[in-house]
Parts: structure tokens; C-alpha cells; sequence
């Protein structure tokens, strides 16, 4: 199965794609999750790819399920709350037809979300005629599309690989603008734009930094971080993880999820780095809103875990 985007910025996330969580730790997650979850989020590596897994995850956990996927194949005897699929460009994903995807994720009978990338050869206004059409068959079930997300292809990750897949930035902008128009003439559903789009000028923290500036020396790119403050993960190991991207921060789930939990939380690698540990990043005036980005991120893309976040650097026009 054809699961890897080559759009993929990410420099994080599962080691072996065929690997999943122990059948013995499985047994432990689905026993306790639902005392210490409100709901479980099945990702990458492609659900599909461990159909057993996922309807075991769907259908014993006694929990709300949102699948993301690839959309590639349909899991077959799962319900769950949401699906999040990706409906990209070809490109990005040679040989893929948007509208097998689509008659694919309709298979689950539940709401949807879509993530849609813009690479070099998306037509984005057929995208959005696909999206209302998907929107109007949900309404007509008494379903809905939550949200479509629009993010755009960056040089990051496996991405830098395929330059080809690099938009024109103007026919972008063109195509967005005309996007915006057909949409809030009657918006069909929540539309979420994400990239470069979210720059620093446009942020109410930029403007209240700049407004009063008092250096934040205690700020932690951690502490209020929704990847670690709201979401637990559970690696392909069978261990959980501070976050979800950095996987060496992490416990084994032995006989207990919730005792592998418990001592997750005494640890504090992370969230005991303060200004002062990123020396990199002394120099920058961004550091009230940025706080040196994603330090997993700056990890992994070949610098240090307190080094600068390249990335966030791009976004905040440094
Ligand atoms: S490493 Fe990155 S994703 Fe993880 S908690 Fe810190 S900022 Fe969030
Ligand atoms: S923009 Fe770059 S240099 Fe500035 S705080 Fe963020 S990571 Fe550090």
C-alpha cells in the first residue's frame, strides 16, 4: 500500500511503517484508556494498514474514535466519531484519484474532516466543487464535513526531495483568492488554512508583544503546547510519550497504561528549559511569541533540542 505523502515536511513520527502496538499492551490500552481519555486518535502509520488494530481500538475501547488516514482503503466494520482524511494533489501521491478517496472515506458513515496539501498541480476550486459535493451527500445523512484544512507544501522533511512539487507561489495566491470569494459568498462548511498564511503580522500575540515587550524568560515552547498538554500518544512500541513528535521522552506500558502515565509525569526534561537554554535564540525578537518553535522539530532536523526551530524561523520571516 502506497502510504507515504512525498509532500511529508514532517521529520518525526513512526520508525518502521509496519510496525504496531503489541497485542499484549493493546489488551492493557483498551482496558484503562477510557479512565484517563475522552477519546482516542488513531494516526500514522496508516490505520489501514493494521485494520485489526483499529477495529479493536473502534470497537472495544468504549471510547469516541477519530481515524486519520490516507483514505486509500476503506477499514471495513468500524464505526467511528470522525474521520480525518488527506486528499492531496496526484503529485503528491502519483496514481491516487481524489474521487476514490472519496467514495472510500463515505464508506464509514460518520462525519468527515479534510486535509487537503497544495502541491504544484492541485486545481483548488475543482477541490472545493469535489468538498461541497462530499458536504451535500453527509448533509443528506444527517453528517457533516467538520473542516477542510488547507495547508500548502513547504521545503521541509521528505519534501525537499521532490521540488517539483513546489506550488507557484502567485498561482497559489490567485487560486486561494478566488477560493475565499466562491466561499464566503455561502460558506458549506469551516475552512482552516494553514502555512505561511499565519505570519507574525497577523497574530494579536505579535501585536501585544511589540505593544508592551518584557522578555518571557520562563517561556517553554512545551508547557503550552497542545501536542503535549491535551493528547496522550501511544507509540508504535507500545510506550506513551510526552508528546506527540519526541519519542525519546517516554515510559513502557507494562501491566498499567495508567502507572506508565503516572510516571511519564514526574519527568521534566522538557519543561524545566527555560530562555536561558536557548542561547540560540537570544538574539531574536520573536522569542515572546515563538519561544525557540518545536524543540523535537529543531532536533530532528539536524540541529540540537534547545537550537533553533528552522521551521518557525521560515514562519516568523527570519
Ligand atoms: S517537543 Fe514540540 S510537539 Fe512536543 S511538546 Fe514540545 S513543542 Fe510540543
Ligand atoms: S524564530 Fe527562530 S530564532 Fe526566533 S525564537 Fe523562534 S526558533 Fe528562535
Amino acid at each position: 500500500m502506497q502510504d507515504v505523502c512525498k509532500h511529508c515536511y514532517g521529520a518525526t513520527g513512526i520508525h518502521e511503517a509496519e510496525k504496531t502496538i503489541p497485542d499484549k499492551v493493546m489488551e492493557v490500552i483498551l482496558a484503562e484508556a477510557k479512565y484517563i481519555a475522552s477519546s482516542i486518535t488513531i494516526t500514522g502509520g496508516e490505520p489501514a494498514t493494521f485494520p485489526h488494530m483499529t477495529r479493536r481500538i473502534c470497537n472495544e475501547s468504549g471510547l469516541p474514535v477519530f481515524v486519520m488516514t490516507n483514505g486509500m482503503k476503506l477499514i471495513e466494520g468500524i464505526t467511528p466519531a470522525s474521520v480525518l482524511f488527506s486528499l492531496d494533489a496526484n503529485d503528491a501521491r502519483p496514481g491516487i484519484n481524489p474521487d476514490t478517496i472519496l467514495k472510500n472515506v463515505l464508506g464509514y458513515n460518520c462525519n468527515l474532516a479534510c486535509n487537503t496539501v497544495l502541491t504544484s498541480d492541485l486545481d483548488l476550486l475543482s477541490y472545493f466543487e469535489k468538498m461541497k459535493a462530499l458536504n451535500k451527500k453527509l448533509l443528506s445523512r444527517g453528517q457533516h464535513l467538520r473542516e477542510w484544512k488547507l495547508g500548502f507544501v513547504i521545503d521541509r522533511g521528505r519534501a525537499t526531495k521532490h521540488r517539483n512539487l513546489f506550488p507557484d507561489i502567485d498561482v497559489v495566491f490567485k487560486q486561494l483568492r478566488q477560493l475565499l470569494i466562491t466561499y464566503f459568498e455561502d460558506p458549506p462548511f469551516h475552512l482552516a488554512i494553514r502555512g505561511f498564511l499565519y505570519t507574525k503580522f497577523l497574530t494579536d500575540a505579535y501585536l501585544q508583544s511589540i505593544k508592551n515587550f518584557k522578555l518571557q524568560e520562563k517561556r517553554n515552547p512545551c508547557l503550552d503546547c497542545y501536542g503535549r498538554g491535551e493528547i496522550l500518544t501511544v507509540n508504535t512500541e507500545g510506550r506513551v510519550q510526552m508528546c506527540t513528535v519526541h519519542r525519546t521522552v517516554s515510559e513502557p506500558i507494562t501491566d498499567s497504561l495508567i502507572d506508565a502515565v503516572l510516571k511519564l509525569l514526574q519527568r521534566n526534561e522538557f519543561t524545566a528549559l527555560t530562555y536561558r537554554d536557548w542561547s540560540e535564540c537570544h538574539s531574536c525578537r520573536y522569542w515572546n511569541i515563538c519561544g525557540g518553535g518545536c524543540p523535537s522539530l529543531a532536533e530532528n532536523y539536524g540541529g540540537s533540542w534547545t537550537g533553533k526551530d528552522t521551521f518557525q524561523c521560515t514562519i516568523m520571516g527570519k
